[in-house]
């Protein structure tokens, strides 16, 4: 697709090759970038653009990726932090973080086409806090506080839910009964920060129950593995990735904890300094599950450049998976005739 094409850089040659008595080379991680997700929700912007005509409305970013918001901008998205800022009758997307009932309540009542482009395995955390708060449980929720996924996944059960941040929440969390407590997460965490927190749940609530499958999904897991592997090796680790990107921030973390002396995070390769590179015989790199491979293209043009030009892909899984687009826009498109097309992803 047009957002993940490699472009050339406008500078090239920026970094200067740098003095190391080693060979200088690149581990690239793989799985890296977009996953199942992000493709369908970033192809449901680019589809209702061309069936409806711009603008489309998107409820905050697609995509946690500065980008892939910029290119579609341009292409007439208009993306507003909530419902009320949209035209009434005008088309929204939500985006792949998801959306509380209370969101997709107030774009109904304000009479928006709403296209719901929540990633399913988001989707999957709803049902079961929406499920889990039936039964009466009270839901610990491991997350990151004012991150849209948890806000929305929160949204689903607000009487039953419990935010925990980190493990170190745990000491002040109070439940009413201890022998009906569940733990749910946010899609994209630290598998191995989540896991301590979990333990140190139990701990308190011996009779926690987990969730019925893995909350942190396929993706987040994939390229964690995979930095794992390439930290090893690597005196550098560049994570390609957008600020606000959970999974992409954790990128850093576990490269860091996994053995890279250093590990930064760019949006862009312009954003990488030549200091970083002193000394460095192997840089690793990844990028996070909304990043389009060509930023990622840019950024081993840039190595290149500084002398790394040798590139070893170090793959740990492969990865198949696509979800068909939004029901709501695939109805549409059927009714126009370009619903074989979409229905590829
Ligand atoms: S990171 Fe995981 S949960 Fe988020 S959009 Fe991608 S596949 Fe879905």
């Amino acid at each position: 697709m047009s957002l993940g094409m490699p472009r050339v850089p406008a500078v090239r040659g920026r970094l200067k090759d740098t003095p190391v008595a080693g060979e200088k080379k690149v581990l690239l991680a793989a799985p890296r970038g977009y996953c199942a997700g992000v493709d369908r929700a970033v192809i449901a912007v680019e589809k209702a653009l061309e069936h409806y005509g711009a603008p489309v409305y998107v409820r905050k970013q697609i995509v946690h990726n500065i980008h892939v918001v910029t290119e579609l901008e341009k292409q007439g998205a208009i993306f507003v932090e909530e419902v009320d800022e949209v035209p009434e009758g005008e088309h929204i997307v939500f985006s792949a973080h998801g959306v509380s009932p209370a969101v997709v309540g107030a774009a109904a009542d304000r009479g928006l086409h709403a296209i719901d482009a929540t990633c399913p395995l988001v989707t999957k955390v709803h049902r079961e806090a929406v499920r889990f708060a039936r039964d009466d449980y009270e839901i610990l929720l491991i997350g990151h506080e004012g991150h849209e996924e948890v806000e929305g996944t929160a949204g689903e059960a607000p009487d039953h839910v419990t935010l925990v941040n980190s493990p170190d929440d745990v000491p002040n969390i109070e439940v009413q009964d201890p022998d009906k407590v569940v733990w749910l997460s946010q899609t994209t965490l630290s598998v191995d920060e989540t896991m301590e927190t979990v333990r140190r749940l139990r701990e308190r609530f011996p009779n926690l129950q987990d969730p019925p499958s893995d909350d942190i999904c396929y993706a987040t897991q994939n390229r964690q593995v995979a930095i794992k592997k390439v930290a090893q090796g690597a005196d550098l680790v560049i994570v390609v990735g957008s600020a606000n990107s959970s999974n992409s921030v954790r990128l850093v973390e576990v490269a860091l904890e996994y053995g890279a002396k250093a590990a930064y995070r760019v949006d862009f390769s312009t954003q990488i300094e030549q200091s970083w590179l002193d000394g460095v015989e192997t840089v690793g790199v990844t990028s996070g599950a909304s990043v389009p491979e060509g930023l990622v293209q840019e950024v081993l043009i840039e190595l290149a450049d500084a002398g790394y030009g040798e590139v070893e892909e170090v793959k740990t899984a492969e990865e198949d998976l696509m979800f068909s687009l939004p029901k709501e826009l695939r109805k549409d498109l059927k009714g126009s005739g370009r619903a074989r097309g979409a229905a590829q992803h």
